[in-house]
């Protein structure tokens, strides 16, 4: 068997396979140790890092890259980066909207143009991450198994063989001629929208060379690393203020280079919401783009987690820490039952306003005359959110919760 499994990758395999169908955990293991290195990977990474670490400052210091050169790459950084945020993530593995096929057939161009793979394929990988989260065994870059895995280590060997070519997860992508069609000729449109494009840019600028190892190598290395960091610094690094049932985490100085992404604690309990900054401040490009494009109908049907799901998984995550902090203290017993009647006050108000709400949103999109009506409501609304701000206060301050606040 072992020397079946050294000498054949056809019949490794089928014996991965098999392991793996029959939840055979001693065995599985035994032949997940050591899985094969997916060495075109490897030499991906290898040759495109070295160049972007040790080629392209060496000609920056020698010789300089002119404002065309880093103008190209700053705009195809985000250009090839949000067809990944926007299109492969948010369009097609979440279906948090809808776009024209123009819009998808650039944004699965630029996604082939990051190397990581045709959309079928990381729409796959995805799903199952989001289902699994953080299980070591089906997770494809669970953060369980840390940084170096998560982040690049599970690119690099073959550890989920198994299931490589199965997209039965993916069959509503199937419909899509745009997906298909990027699917059969990834190869082809990865190459010339990596080469190609910068070649023609650097052709145009008088320096193909210059324009290639910024746009280019530098350009995907990039890339490569910030879309990596969702896998990795976003599982690990910041708070979560929605949920801890899995490791996401919500990150405004990571959101600031991965185009939005790194309010990841939100987008793991809240997947289908075509936005992750939820506040409008927060900085989340994908979103903006997103909503752009409908503004001139290249979007549609954006969905958005409503607002009242959004603050009552807030405050549970709020009055779970809150317990966890006071039930060391000697008059616990006191206090716990306080504050969860204070907590369940909160949430009855907010079950109000949001009703409030619902009902004047009906009055105003309807426009419907009951001004008397109007009025009232929005008075009643008015006074029930000051209600409830005042109430989220004295509950935070009655019982000195040093926590931090999403
Ligand atoms: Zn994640
Ligand atoms: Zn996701």
């Amino acid at each position: 068997m072992l020397f079946i499994y050294r000498n054949s990758l056809l019949n490794r395999r089928l014996l991965v396979k098999l392991a793996y169908k029959c939840k055979l955990n001693k065995v599985t293991p035994f032949v997940m140790k050591k899985p094969r290195l997916i060495i075109t990977n490897v030499l991906v990474f290898v040759i495109t890092g070295l160049v972007a670490l040790f080629l392209v400052p060496y000609v920056a210091i020698t010789q300089g890259f002119d404002s065309a050169e880093i103008i190209a790459c700053i705009v195809l950084v985000y250009f090839s980066g949000m067809s990944i945020t926007a299109g492969y993530h948010r369009l097609w593995a979440h279906k948090a909207y809808e776009a024209n096929t123009f819009v998808r057939v650039v944004l699965a161009i630029g996604g082939a143009m990051t190397l990581q793979n045709s959309i079928l394929h990381w729409v796959s990988d995805h799903r199952i991450h989001h289902r699994h989260v953080d299980d070591n065994e089906r997770d494809p870059y669970s953060a369980k198994r840390g940084f170096w895995y998560s982040h690049m280590g599970w690119m690099l060997r073959e550890y989920q063989i198994h299931r490589y070519s199965d997209y039965s997860n993916c069959r509503d992508l199937q419909k899509d001629k745009v997906v298909v069609w990027q699917h059969k000729y990834y190869l082809p449109i990865m190459l010339i929208s990596n080469f190609g494009i910068p070649t023609l840019l650097g052709w145009l600028n008088g320096d193909v060379l210059g324009m290639l190892l910024l746009a280019g190598f530098f350009r995907l290395v990039v890339v490569h690393h910030v879309t990596f960091f969702i896998n990795s610094l976003a599982h690990i690094w910041g708070r979560q203020p929605y949920t801890d049932n899995n490791t996401a985490r919500d990150n405004d100085i990571l959101a600031f280079f991965t185009f939005g992404e790194g309010y990841h604690n939100y987008h793991h309990i809240f997947e289908y919401d075509y936005r992750n900054g939820i506040k409008w401040w927060q900085f989340d490009p994908t979103k903006w783009l997103i909503r752009g494009l409908s503004f001139i109908g290249w979007t549609k049907n954006l969905r958005r987690c409503p607002e009242e799901r959004i603050e009552k998984a807030k405050m549970a995550m709020q009055l779970q820490r809150a317990q966890q902090h006071l039930s060391v203290l000697p008059n616990a017993d006191e206090i716990l039952p306080r504050l969860q009647q204070e907590y369940d006050q909160i949430l009855h108000k907010m079950a109000e306003m949001y009703a409030t709400k619902k009902r004047l949103m009906e009055i105003r999109k309807h426009k419907i005359k009951r001004n008397y009506e109007k009025l009232e409501l929005d008075f009643k609304y008015r006074e029930l959110k000051y209600n409830l701000e005042l109430h989220k206060q004295k509950w935070l301050q009655l019982y000195q919760v040093k926590y931090q606040l999403a």
